[in-house]
């Protein structure tokens, strides 16, 4: 037999069988009717999904593509931004803001810890002149959710935008954008939205349009007002991954069918087993306060003298368990298993099961069983 696969990474996540199905569907043309109405379909979907009315651009691209479409169609050079850092994606977010000319106003906190919301705040009321604000859902290099309703509380007060990255978070973790003053949401197919590598989606406020009728930076591919003219007409400027659009449109249909408080739900307790299960081998989380920690991807340390990505390898190479490493500063020192999509129960207790194995080939013992049965526990006590 060949080696099964299990994806346990922040994305690529795995398809669903409707997902793939949808993805063999013959091809139809981008400007003809069926088109349009499964643009216009999707984009309803979308719409919920994102919980928006603002308009939502698709673009074929992956996530990195939606951030850059955020700040090319805004940031003029010298306008002052802040950058919330907390990790990975928090510096992406910053260092294309500095590609595009921003001034930077650069927040630092810790790896593994959310935004402090009182030095938002302070700078917030220090720069009375920023433009916008950068800012990340659910940082993925570290499993740390940010309080964006909280900084959406602030923005609204202030003439900044808020603009967030909720490429790994959207689908997995509750975010309503216009309840909570999103200005600028983007999220990517591939994580919790079940779906292929290759789209990219974006809305923008009223409050983020007027930013975007000032810019003057140059921008084709990535250009918001081409995009809004085509949808005007449900299309898209340039030619569209069809394949994946109708994937996606699959992929939503099996979240508005659950029902998005059950799928936040089923999220919330796949984290807290995955969580439970690490702690009772004896392994450390780097999320903290605990209360930070993500329900769609756990950081967790390696023990002592058990390099991260040599247990991954072993994973991988022995059990066909694939989970990530950490970036950067992280690199080597931690693992993350994530739990972000098309995941359930016992997806949770065969990642538990496989770490158990791979520790204990590597001479670290923990009792067999023990990270199973928290999560198990977890489950036996839990909603869903
Ligand atoms: C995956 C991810 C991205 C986008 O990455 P792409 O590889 O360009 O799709 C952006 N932000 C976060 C938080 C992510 O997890």
């Amino acid at each position: 037999m060949s080696r099964k696969l299990r994806l346990m990474i922040p994305g690529p996540t795995p398809l669903p069988p409707e997902v793939s199905a949808a993805l063999a569907r013959p091809m139809v043309g981008h400007r003809a009717r069926d088109f349009a109405a499964l643009t216009e379909r999707l984009h309803g979907k979308l719409q919920q999904v994102m919980q928006t009315k603002n308009e939502v651009f698709i673009l074929t691209s992956s996530g990195t593509g939606g951030l850059e479409a955020a700040i090319a169609n805004t940031v003029n050079p010298g306008d002052k931004v802040l950058a919330l850092v907390a990790g990975k994606f928090g510096e992406r977010f910053r260092d294309l803001a500095r590609t595009y000319g921003a001034e930077v106003v650069e927040l630092q906190f810790p790896w593994g810890t959310p935004v402090d919301l009182d030095a938002v705040a302070e700078a917030l009321r220090k720069h009375p002149d920023l433009k916008m604000v950068l800012a990340t859902q659910n940082e993925t290099s570290t499993g740390v959710v940010h309080d964006i309703r909280g900084l959406g509380y602030l923005t609204a007060q202030h003439a900044a935008v808020l603009a967030v990255d909720a490429v790994s978070g959207l689908g997995g973790i509750d975010l309503p954008a216009d309840e909570w003053g999103v200005d600028i949401l983007v999220t990517a197919s591939q994580k919790a939205l079940m779906t292929p590598p290759g789209l990219a989606m974006i809305s923008l406020s009223a409050k983020a349009w007027a930013l975007v009728d000032q810019c003057r930076a140059p921008r084709y591919y990535f250009s918001l007002p081409a995009a809004k003219k085509a949808l005007a007409k449900w299309n898209t400027a340039y030619t569209p991954a069809v394949s994946l659009f109708f994937a996606q449109e699959a992929a939503l249909d099996l979240i508005l069918a659950e029902g998005l408080e059950q799928v936040f739900a089923r999220h919330r307790l796949l984290g807290q087993a995955v969580r439970e299960g690490v702690k009772a081998l004896g392994l450390e989380l780097l999320p903290a306060p605990e209360a930070a920690a993500s329900p769609v991807v756990t950081a967790v340390k390696s023990p002592d003298g058990i390099p991260a990505d040599d247990l991954r390898k072993l994973l991988f190479d022995r059990y066909g368990v694939l989970f990530a490493g950490g970036q950067a500063a992280l690199k080597g020192r931690i693992f993350r298993i994530a739990h972000m999509g098309y995941v359930d129960k016992l997806d949770v207790l065969t990642a538990l099961g496989a770490l158990e194995l791979a520790l204990n080939d590597l001479g670290y013992k923990v009792p067999l069983g023990s990270g199973v049965a928290a999560a198990q526990r977890v489950f036996l006590g839990g909603v869903v």
